[in-house]
């Protein structure tokens, strides 16, 4: 199971799945399309500028761009037609993944030296085309082109300084007037640029927006239980742990207390046995809502095994916790689900514990010793509450 496939079990089904969720060869399909942009911008552009204002160009070096363009556009779209076919078999294609990005890159630098742009929309491209293609591409590769322009940017720097090279070779000449204004077909060029690059920034904002959803998801998966939606007992664990930290740090008052509950489901497998696993669900729902119904916003309330709860109630000493206790098995003990026709009730047993404690040292202890009276109270015979023994290693507790 995927996590997504985990995340919408209980939502209804997105249109539109998360392309960071899609196979490898999948996404570089659709940024196979998205670098086809660029041919598709720049080629009717110098197409406009030889019909209407070829005084502007260089021909020469204007037909071989037009040739370097229409070679990318065929081979990129050659790779996305293959890659069309090979998708049902194959679920990666890193040459394909080369392609794209390195050939992007090329293209660019290539084109934006060419016009002497590449510190202003050249540079911007490569930008936008970084933060795409990070979220659908291998990070290594992209930090890879990230080096390529780096170099080629200072070079570029460099040889705009000495000369070495032409500047702007594509131009036959400035295409900005005496007085500073631009020539008409130049402006023509870069409003047609500024709205390829409003849809590519759109895209950019979708991709962080995406990438920011698939962490939210991530971060609950991993800090929630998927059916009570209660904390996991790894973050129940952290809770303590930064709960006990701040005690230590404070002078002892009735507010460095901190109290642990833990409690478990009685005969819970024969309600599984008796009426199905889908009941024995329904009663773990039912015992999660009674506990965060009674719960303090501060309280951290888990599921800490199958049918095993624990919450911990900050500030709260041994007698507080108690009477919290005996509050929620009484409860748990009235409450009623209706499963396929059928009437359930249930018990729950509980152990409590609180810190600071002898024989307590952090939230391991803590719990050791809220575990062993839940034992106790299991043995000594269910639904009912037992406070934890001062010191948790003396004999007779639920060895660990
Ligand atoms: P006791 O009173 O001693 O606690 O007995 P018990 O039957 O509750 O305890 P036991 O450990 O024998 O059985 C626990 C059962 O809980 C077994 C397991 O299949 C069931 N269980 C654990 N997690 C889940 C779950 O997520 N859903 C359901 N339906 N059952 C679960
Ligand atoms: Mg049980
Ligand atoms: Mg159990």
């Amino acid at each position: 199971m995927t996590p997504r496939d985990i995340a919408t079990e209980n939502e209804p089904p997105q249109r539109l799945t998360n392309p960071m969720d899609w196979q490898p060869i999948d996404r570089f399909i659709l940024l196979g399309f998205l670098v086809l942009l660029s041919p598709g911008l720049f080629t009717p552009s110098l197409l406009a500028a030889l019909e209407y204002a070829p005084e502007y160009l260089n021909r020469t070096i204007a037909e071989r761009m037009l040739v370097f363009w229409a070679t990318h556009f065929l081979l990129l779209s050659g790779f996305i037609a293959c890659a069309f076919w090979r998708r049902k078999t194959q679920s990666d294609w890193p040459l394909f993944e080369n392609f794209i990005i390195g050939s992007y890159t090329v293209v660019i630098l290539i084109s934006s030296y060419m016009t002497g742009s590449h510190f202003t929309e050249g540079l911007l491209l490569l930008f936008l085309g970084v933060n795409i293609t990070s979220v659908l591409a291998n990070v290594r590769k992209i930090r890879a082109m990230y080096w390529l322009v780096a170099v080629s940017l200072i070079l570029l720097a460099v040889n705009d300084f000495t000369g070495f090279f032409e500047h702007a070779p594509l131009l036959e000449r400035s295409v900005y007037r005496e007085d500073g204004s631009p020539a008409p077909i130049w402006l023509f060029i870069e409003v047609q640029t500024a709205v390829v690059l409003s849809a590519l920034i759109y895209l950019c904002l979708i991709a962080v927006q995406r990438w920011v959803e698939r962490e939210s998801l991530y971060k609950e998966m991993s800090t929630t239980d998927g059916l009570t939606r209660l904390t996991n007992r790894r973050c129940f664990i952290q809770r303590g742990e930064q709960e006990i930290e701040r005690m230590q740090r404070l002078p002892h008052s009735p507010e460095t207390n901190l109290a642990c509950i833990m409690l478990d489901l009685d005969h819970f497998k024969s309600i599984n046995d008796t009426w199905g696993h889908h009941a024995g669900d329904a009663a773990l729902v039912a015992a999660a809502e009674i506990m965060m119904a009674n719960a303090r916003k501060y309280d951290e309330v888990a599921r800490y095994g199958g049918e095993e709860f624990a919450v911990l109630l900050p500030g709260a000493d041994m007698d507080l916790a108690e009477t919290v206790a005996e509050r929620l098995r009484k409860r748990i003990a009235e409450e009623t689900i209706d499963v396929d026709g059928q009437t359930i009730q249930f018990t729950a047993s509980f152990g409590i514990a609180s810190f600071p404690s002898h024989g307590l040292n952090d939230v391991n202890d803590l719990l050791k010793a809220a575990d062993a009276a839940l034992y106790e109270a299991k043995t000594s015979g269910r639904n009912r509450v037992v406070r934890a023994k001062a010191d948790a290693s003396e004999p007779g507790l639920h060895p660990a």
